[in-house]
């Protein structure tokens, strides 16, 4: 029993049943086989478990559906198998980074990687923002993909890989870019031509049944390990070793980019690995961006 009537969300008043399979309370208690005679004993004893609410025996309520039991137990599984492995897996990596497949979990995150789900994403436009650095007006090719490989590291790239990092908006551009107190932004539009064979690690998210994703994949979103803050004053990240490794597993399989949350905003985030120029397609100027921080109630985390 995982929802009641008080669970279901109103619409002008009425009640929609949404959460869970709706059954009668009797009806519940015989399929668990309650004798008549205690029925009205136990269904007075029940509690919803989503919202608490006390039950009698004229109470309707949901029960799991089959995804929501799968899903359950794949938590389970996670928490008891998976979740003490990652912990030690991103400690492998942190002592060997260039061991992960070394390590039993590196070994199943590349084999289970090339069954991720990629990316169904229709969104086609995608912004890029950089921090203001002086009074020159940028132009549109200053804000493409860069032209030479970068002399610095990110979430998703080693130090000289050459990619092209995309948000869903351009103010979540700009809070990639703008460190504390910063506020400045050139931001960009751009339009994606091909979106096709992009991994996505925001799936989890927008899947209803999470039992038919990947353990690892729905670990990932659990765990949220892959998306851990870095310190932005040191050069030591050793909260990118996890992140690259699934990016290194990517590209190994194939994938043209990945798509992924962001512990700074709500948007999602777009990485390209290797693109034809003639996808990429600027859409106006760039403008100035002044950003303002959300307030920390807003944080998404
Ligand atoms: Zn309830």
């Amino acid at each position: 029993m995982a929802y009641c009537y008080n669970c279901q969300p109103r619409e002008s008043g009425e009640y929609i049943w949404v959460l869970g399979n709706q059954i009668e309370m009797t009806d519940f208690l015989m399929d668990q086989g309650v004798p008549e005679s205690k029925r009205e004993e136990v269904a007075s004893g029940l509690y919803c478990l989503n919202c608490g609410t006390e039950q009698d025996l004229s109470s309707e309520i949901g029960q799991k559906s089959a995804e929501e039991e799968l899903a359950d137990e794949q938590w389970d599984q996670w928490r008891s198998e998976y979740a003490p492995k990652l912990e030690e897996f991103v400690d492998w990596l942190t002592k060997y980074p260039y061991l992960g497949t070394d390590h039993p979990l590196g070994r199943e995150f590349l084999e289970q990687i090339a069954e991720f789900p990629t990316s169904t994403f229709t969104r086609d436009r995608w912004w890029r923002a950089r921090r203001v650095e002086g009074p020159s007006r940028l132009v549109p090719k200053d804000m493409g993909p860069p032209p030479k490989p970068p002399r610095s590291e990110g979430r998703y790239n080693h130090h000289g890989q050459r990619v092209f990092y995309l948000a869903s908006s351009k103010e979540d551009a700009a809070a990639e870019v703008l460190g504390e107190g910063e506020c400045l932004s050139w931001v960009q539009e751009f339009e994606i031509r091909d979106r096709s064979k992009l991994l996505d690690l925001t799936a989890p998210m927008a899947h209803e049944d999470m039992g038919a994703i990947p353990i690892l994949l729905a670990g990932l979103a659990w765990s949220r390990a892959h998306m851990a803050s870095d310190d932005p004053d040191s050069e030591w990240k050793p909260q990118y070793f996890l992140p690259r490794f699934i990016a290194d597993c990517a590209r190994r399989h194939r994938f043209r980019g990945i798509v992924f949350d962001s512990p700074k905003h709500y948007g999602e985030n777009l990485v390209l690995f290797r693109w034809k120029r003639s996808d990429i397609v600027e859409v106006g100027d760039p403008t100035l961006l002044e950003w303002q921080p959300p307030s920390e109630e807003d944080m998404p985390f």
